[in-house]
């Protein structure tokens, strides 16, 4: 069996029930692996890495939303462009500015998710919670083609479920205090937060939209 019906069905009941997008995580997974997803029903995928992600668009059904989850570089923007539904890793105001000019080029709009610095653990990526504010109240900051749609955050890889839920619960009241600035506008609705083994928690503290690969296609294989 490529993937397990009932766990997809269980989980994708769960999220229904609470309002919450199910991304399937289907980086380094076969072609096979997300052709029989698809044929459950599940149509919104993420990928981590720019030519992986490229290769599978081409290869799967044209309604597919794919979402690019991973720390994109701006000079690979542009091999995303045309197609991206959801950009969730944008982390600097550069990134910003070349994902609206390859928009921009495409002649079309493309929505984006602000990542924010959660976890306590050190972490490269993601915005603090000053440049965040920064780049929502940036009153120079317009940008036709890109529509800032929320945020995305990483709790620390922890055993420690109180220390995950914390790290949740100030992403979402970052986000309410976000929604209100000036670049976010009506579009602000996206909380993209929780992974396999935190999603419980992500949902309690205000997430509506997971991230979910290795509960739904079995632990990742790197070396095939
Ligand atoms: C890989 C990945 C996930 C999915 O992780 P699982 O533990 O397999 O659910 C979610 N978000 C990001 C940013 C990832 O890189």
């Amino acid at each position: 069996m490529l993937v397990n019906k009932e766990v997809y069905t269980s989980v994708k009941n769960e999220l229904d029930k609470n309002a919450v997008t199910l991304v399937a995580v289907s980086k380094v997974q076969p072609i096979e692996k997300i052709k029989a997803l698809y044929e459950l029903g599940q149509r919104d995928f993420g990928e981590n890495y720019v030519q992986e992600l490229v290769d599978k668009q081409q290869q799967l059904p044209a309604d597919i939303r794919w979402h690019f989850i991973g720390h994109l570089q701006s000079n690979k923007v542009k091999f995303i462009a045309p197609f991206v539904h959801l950009i969730h890793g944008v982390d600097s105001g550069g990134l910003l500015k070349e994902i609206n000019k390859q928009g921009k080029k495409n002649n079309r709009v493309i929505d984006v998710l602000l990542q924010v610095h959660i976890a306590q653990e050190e972490t490269k990526f993601g915005f603090d919670p000053v440049e965040l504010h920064d780049i929502l109240s940036n009153p120079d900051l317009t940008l036709a083609n890109v529509r800032i749609c929320g945020l995305m955050g990483m709790a620390s890889f922890s055993d420690d479920m109180q220390k995950v839920r914390d790290e949740f619960h100030s992403l979402k009241l970052l986000f309410d205090q976000s929604s209100v600035l000036k670049n976010s506008g009506d579009s602000f609705k996206i909380l993209s937060s929780g992974m396999s083994s935190d999603y419980k928690i992500a949902i309690e503290e205000g997430s509506t939209m997971v991230r979910i690969g290795s509960l739904l296609f079995g632990a990742r294989q790197y070396h095939q």
